[in-house]
């Protein structure tokens, strides 16, 4: 057998920790651990997608995007979070994932420090270390936000600043106070601010702000996939000044082409059609997540109740997320999440009540 070799940058780094747990349950396993919506595409969406594939619309398109989609786009960031961008600053991307993948292949040079939360996205380290970055945590405070104090200390010398609200893994969404310091102190120090906004639609008390309202050099990394339930789709993308474009194309250009056809027509029914699906989503994520809350505060645990996108940050020791595991409740270690949070466990509920009851029933056995 031949010895295959690999490059350093991809050896340095782990598999996610969180498909592998998937396995750990047994066919009785009640599934807390997946981070997408349980809904099913809204047929506008799925029709769109059929007619295009109908009209033989199957052809590479333009690498940034089709013109009529990348239009939408800029219209919803006008209607939904208050930005004025043209269509030349808008690239279209195969899910978010890519968009933050070329932001970071883009800007990062070998040893730049790339900032984002520890617990944080899973991806976020794991790329930056791909473009040869070094990944560093910024803490979270007792309530699971950023610590803006400690973070702009850090933020001297860094090249990028991830933000990410409402976040996962643990559901808090960043207030606007803190939006605007974080980037406003960015600016100041030449770090260029990423802003994920994948979950913005999901937020049940609070109101979302795009970080881009706030400073010039932000990068709004976001998706189709949570949004409109669409995550097998592949459809994201990014904004940002229209300067940065040309040179996230190149990466784009050489290593995907353009995104899917068929999802950029499909992608185009979304941003530009009904958004009652929307809405009739979050509102069942708020009623579920109502009911874990009250459930697990119910049997014990003791936290302040998440204000965003569909996860639950459980303060829970180590052993009890084994016996939640053994127990087919699927849920994922802290750990997963970076190193500062092993005493936890992200509970998701994109799921049915149902599920969500069942498993607090049998939490609630185990700690009882
Ligand atoms: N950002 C965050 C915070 C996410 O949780 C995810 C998906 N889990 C993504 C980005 C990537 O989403 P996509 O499926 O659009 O690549």
């Amino acid at each position: 057998m031949n010895e295959h070799r690999y490059a350093d940058r991809v050896r340095s780094v782990e598999m996610s920790g969180i498909r592998k747990l998937f396995e750990a349950g047994g066919p009785d396993a009640i599934n807390l651990g997946i981070g997408q919506p349980d809904f099913d595409t809204p047929d506008h969406i799925k029709m769109a997608a059929i007619a295009a594939i109908r009209e033989g619309r199957t052809g590479y398109t333009p690498n940034a995007g089709i013109p009529e989609l990348r239009e939408a786009i800029c219209e919803k960031f006008a209607r939904e979070n208050n930005l004025t961008y043209r269509p030349e600053q808008i690239l279209v991307t195969a899910g978010g994932s890519e968009a933050l993948h070329l932001v970071m292949e883009a800007l990062v040079d070998p040893g730049d420090r790339v900032l984002f939360t520890d617990p944080g996205f899973v991806s976020y380290a794991a790329l930056a270390a791909f473009a040869g970055g070094k990944p560093e945590g910024v803490p979270l405070d007792a309530d699971l936000h950023i610590d803006v104090e400690r973070a702009k200390e850090q933020m001297d010398g860094a090249r990028v600043f991830i933000l990410n609200s409402p976040g996962n893994p643990t559901g808090a969404v960043e207030s606007e106070e803190s939006i605007r310091a974080l980037v406003e102190y960015a600016g100041d120090r030449g770090v260029t601010v990423v802003s994920d906004e994948v979950y913005e639609h999901f937020i049940y008390e609070k109101e979302h702000v795009s970080a881009a309202r706030f400073g010039e050099d932000v990068i709004t990394v976001n998706a189709a996939s949570k949004t409109y339930a669409m995550t097998g789709w592949r459809v994201g993308y990014l904004a940002a000044p229209e300067d940065y474009i040309p040179e996230f194309l190149k990466v784009h250009q050489y290593a995907q082409a353009c995104a899917t056809s068929i999802s950029q027509y499909a992608a185009f029914a979304a941003y530009a059609g009904d958004q009652e699906p929307v809405a009739r989503m979050r509102s069942e994520y708020r009623a579920r997540r109502d009911l874990l809350y009250d459930g697990l505060t119910g049997i014990g645990f003791d936290f302040p109740r998440p204000e965003g996108a569909f996860y639950m940050f459980v303060p829970m020791g180590q052993t009890l997320i084994e016996k939640a595991v053994n127990a087919g409740i699927i849920i994922v270690p802290g750990g997963a999440f970076g190193s500062r949070a092993p005493e936890y466990a992200r509970f998701s509920y994109a799921t049915s009540r149902e599920n969500l009851s069942r498993a607090v029933g049998r939490l609630g056995e185990l700690v009882g």
